[in-house]
């Protein structure tokens, strides 16, 4: 994080997600399937970590990996950076999709394209009703806070605004119909599901 001008940060032992899979009695290596909503470094620098699984991501997203806008050069890590970008640096097995689609019964990709082209939420049908796993779309909740007003917290790190601004008119109308949102970097969101 350092390398990218981010605050300096540390990930206790147990929050390894392989660890943390674990402790909740799932064995990382009867993952058969992994969804990646985009291709920033911080989401999938432990791809490693699943061995047997297929992940799952936009076409869209690839390609923007190999060639993103100059800002977010660092975010995907490209080859230009003097290293190997880490959705490459595995024997990974892709699934790649163009578009939306249900993956199987309660869940569904949708396509939240504005912090990275391809970026794809996860809604899935709970016991408690619909979430959508927004990923960076929605990196924290006081970004959905003014959601129901049409005041929108649109991250900084935005590929693409007009996009983005269509993502949380989209997200405003499935919260209308019931869909609880999940911010993907938020602290209340670990607290919540811990
Ligand atoms: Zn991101």
């Amino acid at each position: 994080m350092r390398r990218y001008g981010h605050a300096p940060c540390r990930r206790e032992e147990e929050e390894r997600p392989d660890l943390a899979l674990r402790k909740r009695g799932v064995d990382p290596d009867e993952i058969d399937t992994v969804i990646l909503t985009h291709l920033h470094w911080d989401h999938c620098h432990n791809n490693h970590l699943f061995p047997r699984a297929e992940f799952i991501v936009q076409k869209n997203e690839l390609l923007n990996a190999v060639y993103p806008l100059p800002k977010f050069r660092g975010m995907y890590e490209t080859f230009d950076t003097g290293t190997i970008p880490p959705w490459a640096r595995q024997k990974t097995k892709w699934r790649i999709i163009d578009g939306e689609q249900t993956l199987c019964d309660g869940i569904r990709l949708l396509l939240l394209p504005g912090h990275t082209p391809g970026l794809q939420g996860v809604l899935v049908d709970t016991a408690e009703g619909p979430r959508l796993l927004a990923s960076d779309a929605v990196p924290l909740y006081e970004c959905i806070e003014g959601l129901g007003q049409g005041i929108y917290g649109i991250s900084s790190l935005c590929d693409d605004l007009r996009a983005f601004t269509r993502t949380f008119d989209r997200m405003r109308e499935l919260r209308k119909e019931g869909v609880e949102i999940i911010a993907g970097h938020d602290f209340l969101t670990l607290e919540r599901f811990a």
